[in-house]
């Protein structure tokens, strides 16, 4: 797409620090790391979000991704990392070509995700949210 900064570096035209690519997806380093070696695997091909990327190019970025997050975990500064995808604004989604971001973590990074787990009222309303889901779910 003409105006997507993520189609301008996967395709060369806006630089960016590689660290790998093939026929499907292109990944980069994070100018903004959570991290050092904060890395984003995009696919090639323009999709706003992760639902519409083909299942072979989708496989190929998580596959990627966690390759590099092994990576990342042979490093000396680091002994995981978390895969994260915002889908949309409100998850904060802010460059809407999709990418997967592999941030590597370390034990004492000082980082900490704003999780939070809240209870549903009784066992009826996580049925009723379980089949809500369903009725919406397409796999086609
Ligand atoms: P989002 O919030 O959409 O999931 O994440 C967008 C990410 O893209 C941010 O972490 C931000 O630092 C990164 N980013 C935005 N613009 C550029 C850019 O021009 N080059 C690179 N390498 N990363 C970018
Ligand atoms: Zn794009």
């Amino acid at each position: 797409m003409a105006d997507c900064i993520f189609c301008k570096i996967a395709g060369g035209a806006i630089p960016a620090v590689k660290i790998y690519e093939d026929e499907l997806v292109f990944a980069f380093l994070d100018i903004g790391p959570i991290n050092p070696g904060h890395v984003l695997v995009i696919p090639r091909e323009h999709h706003e979000s992760a639902s519409t990327i083909p299942e072979t190019t989708a496989g190929r970025m998580f596959r990627v991704g966690a390759r590099i997050g092994i990576a990342l975990k042979r490093l000396d500064a680091y002994d995981a990392y978390n895969l994260h995808l915002a889908d949309g604004t409100a998850a904060g989604q802010v460059v809407m070509h999709a990418h997967l971001h592999v941030i590597p973590r370390g034990v004492n990074d000082q980082f900490h995700w704003n999780w939070r787990q809240i209870a549903y009222a009784d066992d009826a309303a996580k049925t009723a949210m379980a089949e809500e889901i369903q009725k919406h779910l397409h796999l086609d």
